[in-house]
């Protein structure tokens, strides 16, 4: 029997990086230590080890589900596939899945889970394998269910490995009606929502398309004010990082250079990200595409190069005192969760640039998994009941208006004013009005008292103040 601990584990000092975070914003708090100490901690957690055969031998998976806190119920939080990671990672990113949620207003205690494998070293029935056993060990310790704890996709796990989670909950909770609302990023067949897939990368660009148009802040960068023409470099072309890249040259940036593990490239005129993208479908690799003018075999290298804003959308630690003094950027977008280290954090400000802190810019995900975890519970696709009734009192009001005006409306016109919300329409009002509101709540909190030096450290005072309150109001605390 083999135990897949051959690779190394990972630098344990991510969970001690966030609560040094938690006690430097605490102080611009005012609640008293013990309260806070609860805030901090992880509530729960629990690591765990089962066998899966492969071919005619066992293999033993690590793996773990950390509930951080159950201020609020359910808890929250994607599961990693990745053989890097470890407790203290799991018990990171459940904290930060606390704060985030508390930043961006979503009523659930943060969780996270990890699975210790590297999923491209596994067929895809050993990865559903893995994936049920894990799912089943989460039911029998009672870590999973729609009131208790809903995992989502997180890094090397997606819709796929949803729905077998989904799956093995249902078949497990026979006649449970609420069944489906134990783990979001569902495909839609599968009670998912639309939007979800791409909800992590829309937030990440509105996040950025907000903070940019910001013309005070802007000024003190010396950027002129306006996404239009920013230049952008993303890190990871997966998940969070495509859509990331994808939208933002929507709104008209213009990415200049993208990293993946394999290599970077860079081109200070723009770089087509749906093209690129198929390039590394196709060929693997994202080296040798066409419209790159220049190429890093090195993917830590394209971090470096000219641009105006830079998106770690890939993993922690990936900005540290070993490269700071290179990136160029005068903005860093975390995509990723902890991508940056709290020394490179501080020499990026001393030096007069800003960052937009993981918590709030990747809470997108979380928001539209909220909006799915709703509909689960619901038991209606948004937009269902109301869509045909708006659209009829809005040609009535139409054909009123024309009949009063004389002025006919185009089709066009017509159409676009008549036409009630979609599933999709609503779920990205909601999560556009959600990462605009959060952004200024936070700026606020960073104007407001000179001594607050981060827009890290704004985040997590909202956050404290809000997680305090709750457990204020649950009369656990005076
Ligand atoms: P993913 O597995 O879909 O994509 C990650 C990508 O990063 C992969 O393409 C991988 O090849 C690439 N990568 C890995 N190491 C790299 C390196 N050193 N340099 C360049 N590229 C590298 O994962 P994801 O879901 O996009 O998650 C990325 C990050 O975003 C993680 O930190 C995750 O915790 C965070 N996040 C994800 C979500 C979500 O909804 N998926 C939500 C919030 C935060």
């Amino acid at each position: 029997m083999a135990t897949n601990n051959s690779v190394a584990d990972q630098d344990t000092h991510f969970f001690g990086d966030v609560c040094n975070n938690f006690d430097y914003a605490a102080k611009f708090t005012k609640h008293d230590a013990g309260l806070l100490d609860q805030i901090k901690s992880c509530n729960s957690v629990y690591r765990f080890r089962f066998p899966i055969r492969r071919g005619n031998d066992f293999e033993v998976i690590d793996a773990w589900r950390v509930e951080h806190s159950q201020h609020q119920s359910p808890t929250k939080g994607g599961i990693r596939y990745s053989e890097m990671v470890n407790e203290d990672e799991v018990m990171a990113l459940a904290a930060l899945m606390t704060y985030k949620c508390a930043i961006v207003n979503v009523p659930f205690g943060g969780a996270k889970g990890g699975i210790k494998i590297n999923p491209k070293n596994y067929s895809l029935q050993e990865l559903e394998n893995i994936t049920r056993r894990y799912t089943v060990e989460l039911i029998r310790k009672n870590f999973i269910g729609p009131s208790i704890d809903v995992p989502a996709p997180d890094y090397g796990s997606g819709e796929r490995e949803m729905s077998w989670i989904a799956d093995t909950y249902a078949t497990m909770n026979p006649g449970q009606l609420d069944a489906m609302g134990c783990v979001t990023g569902k495909p839609i067949a599968l009670q998912g929502i639309a939007g979800r897939r791409e909800a992590t990368g829309r937030g990440v660009a509105i996040a950025i398309r907000e903070c940019v148009s910001i013309a005070e802040d802007m000024n003190k960068l010396g950027l002129p004010t306006g996404i239009s023409g920013k230049t952008i470099i993303v890190q990871g072309l997966g998940n969070v990082g495509y859509y990331s890249a994808k939208f933002l040259a929507e709104f008209g940036a213009i990415i200049v250079g993208l990293c993946e593990y394999e290599g970077a490239i860079y081109n200070p005129d723009g770089l087509d990200v749906e093209a690129v993208f198929q390039h590394r479908k196709a060929t693997g690799s994202i080296l040798d595409y066409p419209g790159s003018k220049q190429e890093f075999k090195h993917s830590a290298e394209g971090l470096e190069q000219p641009c105006d804003i830079l998106v770690p959308a890939a993993l922690e630690n990936q900005i540290t005192v070993a490269n700071i003094r290179n990136i160029k950027a005068k903005i860093i977008a975390e995509a990723a969760n902890g991508p940056t280290s709290p020394e490179a954090e501080t020499i990026f400000y001393q030096n007069g640039g800003i960052i937009i802190p993981d918590m709030y810019v990747n809470a997108g995900g979380v928001t539209v998994s909220y909006f799915e975890w709703l509909k689960n519970l619901s038991h209606v696709a948004f937009g269902r009941i109301n869509r045909r009734f708006e659209e009829n009192t809005n040609l009535n009001l139409v054909n009123m208006v024309e009949g009063i005006t004389g002025v006919a409306l185009t089709p066009m016109q017509r159409s676009t004013i008549v036409r009630g919300a979609s599933e999709l329409e609503l779920v990205n009002s909601g999560l556009e009005d959600t990462m605009i509101r959060s952004y200024h709540e936070i700026r606020e909190t960073f104007k407001a008292n000179p001594s607050i030096d981060t827009l890290r450290t704004a985040a997590f005072v909202g956050a404290i103040n809000k997680i305090a309150v709750s457990y204020q109001n649950l009369g656990v605390w005076p």
